[in-house]
């Protein structure tokens, strides 16, 4: 069951792909199974999938211990300083960053433990209140900072897009974060890899895939409601 709903995004992935001439192959589906059991991904695992995105500390490391090292975890959710120690060497990616402080500790603890940790820098791409992520404006500046630190390798840009019922709403967004991700590339920084867009959740993935995503992190399509 959670094999076939995982199948029909894929599908609607390389639909999107197609329409845009991209290839399917450039696109990580994450599922994203936070406050899911560790049955249900395990079901997953056994059926090929080995990218699984949680947004807690917590619940990504007894995860963790439970199931096949081999799981790829995405650290999708906010990261707190406190909490760094016990994720550096378990998640594959983290995909929030957003302050220079948080960047720094997670080079600190990843030296410590000397292993390399990838990031993304989250972006609030439409200014939400509500959201996490630096705004666009001050983006440039942090990666130029936090692609000084050692252990530590940014990879690219991830955004939560606001919630919208008609998905092309979100299109913009997903533009425009295409473009900074561009405009930084240029910039030439050392260290920086902006090779990754980290955009899309059930509802607006095949509008983030046609806008360029690298990575849609989905979860109620797979997995059913929270
Ligand atoms: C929960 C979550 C998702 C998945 O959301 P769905 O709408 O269930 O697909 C994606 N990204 C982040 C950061 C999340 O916290």
């Amino acid at each position: 069951m959670l094999k076939e709903n995982y199948d029909h995004i894929s599908d609607q992935i390389a639909d999107a792909c197609r329409e845009v001439s991209r290839d399917p192959g450039e696109v990580c589906l994450i599922a994203v199974s936070k406050t899911k059991p560790a049955e249900m991904i395990r079901e997953l695992y056994e059926a090929g999938v080995r990218d699984f995105g949680e947004n807690r500390v917590q619940e990504l490391v007894e995860k963790y211990e439970k199931l096949p090292k081999d799981i790829r975890f995405h650290l999708i959710g906010h990261l707190q300083t406190n909490k760094v120690k016990y994720i550096v060497d378990k998640a594959y990616m983290i995909h929030s960053v957003d302050s220079y402080k948080l960047a720094r500790e997670i080079s600190r603890e990843a030296v410590k433990k000397n292993v390399d940790v990838k990031v993304l820098i989250e972006v609030n791409m439409a200014r939400e209140e509500s959201k996490f992520g630096v705004l666009p404006e001050d983006c440039t500046e942090l990666i130029r900072e936090a692609a000084k630190l050692p252990n530590l390798s940014i990879r690219g840009l991830m955004t939560v897009a606001p919630y919208v019922t008609d998905p092309g709403e979100n299109s913009i967004i997903f533009r425009k974060m295409r473009q900074l991700s561009i405009d930084i590339k240029e910039k030439n920084i050392d260290n920086v890899l902006m090779e990754f867009l980290s955009m899309g959740m059930s509802g607006d993935f095949q509008a983030a895939v046609k806008e360029g995503a690298t990575h849609v992190r989905v979860g109620t399509a797979i997995f059913g409601e929270r």
